[in-house]
């Protein structure tokens, strides 16, 4: 791999270097509910530090409509960063301001300011060229070199991670380097049998991955919301579950090359269907064939794979050697529906080879249900680049940097 790393940056010493992370952590009520997007960007922090320069760290928080919105200020990530440093960390309350420029003036070498939302700026995600050029312009003048680090967001063409990288010396943080490590880890020669488990539930987004993945792996496990598309491609009835019809055709077609290829597209026997789409919903496990049967009738929606399904799913687990997974099976965050991503986890955790999550929803499932990062090889802190560069798409965030 070939990409500007922070060495290329020379002597930071007194050098005032604005960090891209991804602080991009869920909240419930202002309070961060897993961190490890956070806890992900203090290697580079760190070395920063370490190396004397004064740290400007930039971040995007939700999707706030371009205007500071109070629900998506960084506050709470600031706090959270200085907890995790042990130093003061100070919060701008704007982004290019005055409160910007006042605290960054104030900085001394190994000092941290968090800069706020920079969506709180509607050029960061414009879409003119122009108006994308003259924020990084804004963001620029702030400092002396540019780290990007947020893996998060390396596949977005967005001002603080494109523009603002060719607008200073720049070069890739250590969070992308070991992103990029792992993922060169799945791409050139995995070691097989190579099991790739799919759900969550954005469905066409993450449906492309699966004609690029089929040449390449030896078994795909379809649970989550997703499966629903594949069921209605089979001719079965899906009741109120979560479908793409636009989608149903593209299933048929993988399910079709998969057989061509002798990849097997695994999807559950048996699912949890509820009568609605809350936590103490009445439900029953049924035959993935026979939604229909249940006293939900139409209404019903599947939450969850089945225990035979995640049975099934974790003995391909354990028999693998490779194991990427995107995507909780059900939906965890109600306990109810909650049992087949726990067993894809704990299969996960007790397998000997190589294991990654990826995406933000399935790494804060398997920390809520009480795994440790150390449980699996690794956890990839962004699911939309992670799927685009298993896809083999250019990243824009990541040829700013010189990757090659
Ligand atoms: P990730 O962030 O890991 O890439 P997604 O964002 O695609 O995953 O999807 C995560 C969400 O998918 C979770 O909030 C979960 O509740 C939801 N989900 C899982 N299974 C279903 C289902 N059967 N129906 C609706 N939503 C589901
Ligand atoms: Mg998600």
């Amino acid at each position: 791999m070939t990409l500007r790393t922070l060495d290329s940056l020379g002597d930071l010493r007194g050098k005032k270097v604005l960090v891209r992370c991804d602080f991009n952590v869920p909240l419930a009520d202002s309070v961060i509910t897993d961190d490890g997007r956070i806890r992900a960007s203090l290697p580079t922090i760190s070395r920063l530090r370490e190396s004397g320069a004064k740290v400007i760290v930039l971040s995007h928080l939700g999707r706030p409509e371009g205007a500071p919105d109070e629900r998506f200020s960084l506050a709470p990530a600031a706090r959270r960063l200085g907890e995790l440093l042990d130093a003061k960390v100070v919060l701008a309350t704007d982004t290019v301001g005055p409160s910007a420029h006042e605290s960054v003036s104030q900085m001394s070498d190994g000092d941290v300011v968090v800069l706020e939302n920079v969506r709180f700026n509607s050029e960061e995600t414009s879409k003119d060229d122009g108006e994308r050029s003259s924020f990084a312009a804004q963001l620029a003048a702030l400092g002396d070199a540019y780290v990007s680090d947020g893996f998060g967001v390396v596949h977005r063409k967005q001002a603080s991670v494109i523009e603002l990288a060719k607008a200073l010396p720049s070069a890739a943080g250590l969070l992308i380097e070991t992103e990029l490590r792992v993922l060169e880890r799945l791409t050139s020669s995995p070691e097989r049998p190579y099991t790739v488990v799919l759900g969550g539930s954005k469905v066409s987004d993450k449906l492309g991955v699966i004609s690029h993945l089929l040449p390449r792996v030896d078994t795909i496990l379809i649970g989550g919301g997703m499966l629903y598309t594949f069921l209605a491609a089979q001719g079965f009835a899906v009741g109120s579950s979560l479908l793409e019809r636009d989608q149903i055709e593209t299933c048929r077609t993988y399910l079709e090359q998969a057989q061509r290829l002798g990849v097997a597209i695994v999807l559950p026997q048996d699912i949890v269907v509820a009568s609605g789409f809350s936590a103490d919903a009445e439900h029953v496990v049924v035959a993935a064939d026979s939604m229909e049967s249940t006293p939900f009738g139409a209404a019903g929606i599947g939450l969850d794979i089945g225990p035979a399904a995640a049975e099934i799913f974790a003995q391909h687990i354990a028999a693998s050697k490779t194991v990427f997974w995107n995507g909780p099976a059900g939906v965890f965050e109600m306990p109810a529906f909650a049992h087949g991503t726990r067993r894809i986890a704990s299969a996960l955790a007790d397998m000997s080879g190589f294991s990654v999550v990826g995406g933000g929803d399935s790494a804060a499932a398997v920390r809520a249900l009480g795994f440790a990062d150390s449980d699996f090889g690794h956890i990839a802190t962004g699911g939309g680049a992670s799927l685009e560069f298993l896809e083999g798409k250019t990243l824009p965030g990541l040829e700013v940097l010189g990757w090659q």
